[in-house]
Parts: structure tokens; sequence; C-alpha cells
């Protein structure tokens, strides 16, 4: 089946085939009807970024200001060292029920889950698409053996879904995995960085030089697979990269 096929009957295939008795998160027993592997009240429990982010790397800030004002801060950590990317954003926060979330999704290959995903984080994620008019989406690649494993990249499926509303183009396979890396979870900041160091490439050459992209991962915590990413497509000619993702999982 193909992505277009897959996505159509991740949206489209009747819920409560798919949909499990008790909530992943809490095991409450009213899921019935609910769009999820979650109940009502956990599926509530998901929150949508704040409004006073860093301008830059898309992080809650601490403070408050008046964002009507159009006036934008970033952090310190943005200030003292710029990341390669313009700015990232992200469609919700990780933690308690939204690990569920992804985690089914990702790992379990629960397709029902993405309409769940992409409607919690679209309020966020759709505004930032908008305003990224005449980017070129570009999906975090997987690695061949897990592509192999998993027949598909689900986060492909929710930057499409994203970006044809948007009506931006999406170019898949224009970033590539040249070397196998382990698992980010469990590795330090430090250990990250090192970890992705070298690891992408970029092919389709002739659409990333001068183009002004938009990558897409499922989660960002220390954004180290973000800026690594970005450094590739720099150095192939990228003239500027953005960042969003679905999830925001970084240290406060
Ligand atoms: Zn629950
Ligand atoms: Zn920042």
């Amino acid at each position: 089946m193909n992505i277009r096929g897959l996505i159509a009957e991740s949206f489209l295939y009747p819920a409560r085939l798919l949909f499990p008795a008790s909530c992943r998160s809490c095991a409450a027993k009213d899921v019935e009807g609910h769009a999820a592997p979650l109940c009502g009240k956990c599926l509530a429990d998901i929150r949508l970024p704040p409004r006073n982010i860093c301008a830059t790397c898309g992080k809650p800030l601490e403070f408050d200001y008046e964002i009507e004002s159009g006036e934008t801060y970033s952090c310190g950590e943005c200030i003292e060292n710029p990341p390669p990317f313009e700015k990232a954003r992200f469609g919700l926060i990780y933690g308690g029920p939204a690990r569920e979330l992804l985690h089914e999704f990702k790992f379990r290959q629960r397709m029902a889950w993405a309409r769940t995903i992409a409607d919690l984080a679209e309020p966020r994620l759709a505004e930032f698409f908008e305003e990224s008019k005449g980017y070129l989406v570009i999906p975090v690649p997987l690695s061949m053996w897990r592509l192999f494993f998993r027949g598909y990249n689900q986060s492909y499926l929710l930057a499409q879904h994203f970006a044809v509303k948007a009506g931006l183009e999406i170019a898949d396979g224009a970033l590539i995995r040249v070397k196998h890396t382990r698992p980010q979870y469990g590795l330090s900041r430090e250990e990250r960085g090192e970890n992705v160091k070298g690891v992408f490439a970029t092919r389709r050459r002739g659409i990333v030089e001068g183009a002004k992209i938009l990558l897409f991962d499922d989660i960002f915590t220390t954004g180290a697979t973000a800026r690594e990413c970005a450094r590739t497509l720099i150095k192939s000619g990228a003239q500027s990269v953005r960042v969003a993702a679905l999830f925001w999982a970084g240290p406060a």
C-alpha cells in the first residue's frame, strides 16, 4: 500500500475495530467513542505549547510577556550558541498521556492514532506551516533498517498531512541516513550530539540547493538530530532551515 493509501486508511478505518477497551495511560474503561487509545481525561491532559516561547528554539520561556505586542525573545542558550536552524516550533508538549499516544503510533504501528495526533497538534502546527509558505518540507529520515522493519516513516504521513493543508511541497528522500545509530533515548545531551554526527547526507541536491526547508520530526528533545540535519542541509546549499516537530520533550 502506498503512503496515500495508508494515510487514508488510518483516517477512515472504523475506530472501534482498532481502539483498545481501556485507556493506555490510566487504564480507565471509558475510551469508547474517543478517536484515541486514551480516555477523555487523558486526552484533555495533553497540552499545547504555551505562547511565551523562545522565538528561536521554541522552548517555553519562564517569563510572560505581551505576546500581542509582536515583541519576541530568545532563550539564553540560543543567544549564546545560535542553532543552525532559523526557528523550531512544536505541536504538543510530550509527557504523561502524550507519551503513550506517540509510543502506540510510532512503535506499534497503530496508524489510526495518526488522526488523533494530527488533530491535537493542529492548532500550533497548521499555523507554523501556514507561515512557512514557500518552504520545502523534508521529514527526518529513518534508517534503512528501521524503514525495512516498519515499512514506512510515520512522521512522513503527518508531515504530508500538514504540508498538503498549507499547500507546501514535500520531498521524501532528499535527506538520508548514511550511518546506523543507536536510538537517542537514554543518552545525555553530549552523547546525543556525538551519536548523530555525520549520520545524514543529502540526495537530490538540485532541490536542496537554494531552498528554504522545513524539516519535520516527531519529537524534539535536545535538538541534536534537528541541528545535525540542518547543518547537513545548509552544507548542501539550503538557504535556510526551520524545524517542526509533533512533540517538544526538551528540558525546561
Ligand atoms: Zn486515561
Ligand atoms: Zn531558545
